[in-house]
């Protein structure tokens, strides 16, 4: 077989989604789609939801061990491929010590409610056995917005996933998004994930701005009127009550998406000022002329 031909032996799709921390990690397609599938906004699952059998995920692994023998961070590609069981992922990691010798971290895509389904014992031998970090979207902490946008767990959820995964040593990179409360609730949105946050301990944080995907669910209530997505300038405002309020510690902070074109990134909380200072003066250089 040739390294091409290898390739696609292992990965459904060309592309390979990964966060960008994952970005030198190997990638082991360990499930398809989302188990949940529901959220309102999401045009990320698009795949019918599947965990890959044993001896498919074996082959995936005895292939990427020949390709990536060196590769010491395993990425498992899926979603949400926390929804695996306990044992399920105690025999995946069992055939990567065996197929991918060097591998000694895993990480993976998680929901909330995948992390409350493991017990703490689980959670601590899947530490102890090399899974370091999830990554795992909050998107708000305001209850009305994760209601509205069928996300399917509550603040309350999170507060007890991230403090069984405080508990078990098991780290966690959040992604929230930034417009999600639309104009009926920009404030809200803001206040309640800044408090949500502030409760929490992620390794770091993504924003990104609500990207409103066609043909989503989302797409059709903005087309009724149901939703009223937020200005590029009042979520640069959301953002900057959401940077003030956090007061989190040794926590990278980063939004690629500011007005489009932007990036803006530092450490919680040294960099903070700083952060804030370019919002403000991306505030001024878009305020509307008289
Ligand atoms: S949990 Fe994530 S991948 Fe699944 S539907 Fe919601 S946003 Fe999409």
């Amino acid at each position: 077989m040739t390294r091409e031909e290898v390739y696609a032996s292992i990965y459904t799709h060309e592309e390979i989604y990964r966060p960008p921390q994952e970005d030198s990690s190997a990638c082991l397609e360990v499930a398809l789609g989302c188990s949940w599938g529901n959220c309102l906004f999401c045009d990320f699952a698009k795949d019918k939801f599947q965990i890959h059998s044993m001896a498919k995920i074996e082959w995936n692994l005895r292939m990427l061990g020949r390709l990536e023998p060196d590769k010491k961070r395993l990425f498992f590609l899926g979603e949400n491929a926390f929804v695996l069981s306990f044992d399920q992922l105690k025999q995946i990691i069992g055939m990567a010590n065996t197929f991918m010798p060097n591998v000694k971290e895993f990480a993976m895509y998680a929901r909330v409610d995948d992390v409350l389904r493991k017990t703490p014992e689980e959670l601590r031998q899947l530490r102890e056995r090399g899974v370091c970090d999830l990554h795992i979207g909050i998107e708000s902490g305001s209850d009305s917005i994760l209601l509205m946008m069928n996300k399917g767990v509550t603040s309350f959820d999170m507060i007890q996933a991230f403090q069984k995964l405080d508990k078990a040593g098991i780290g966690y990179y959040v992604t929230i998004i930034l417009g999600l409360g639309g104009k009926a609730y920009r404030n809200l949105h803001a206040l309640e994930t800044v408090r949500l946050l502030n409760r929490l301990h992620p390794k770091c944080i993504w924003a990104l701005k609500l990207k409103v995907w066609d043909k989503t669910p989302l797409d059709k209530m903005v087309k009724r009127g149901e939703f009223e997505p937020m200005s590029n300038r009042d979520i640069l405002f959301e953002e900057r009550m959401l940077l003030e309020g956090l007061t989190l510690d040794d926590c990278f902070y980063m939004d690629t998406t500011v007005l489009d074109k932007y990036t803006i990134q530092g450490y919680l909380p040294e960099g903070k000022e700083q952060m804030l200072g370019m919002i403000n003066r991306l505030l001024w250089q878009t305020m509307p002329k008289k």
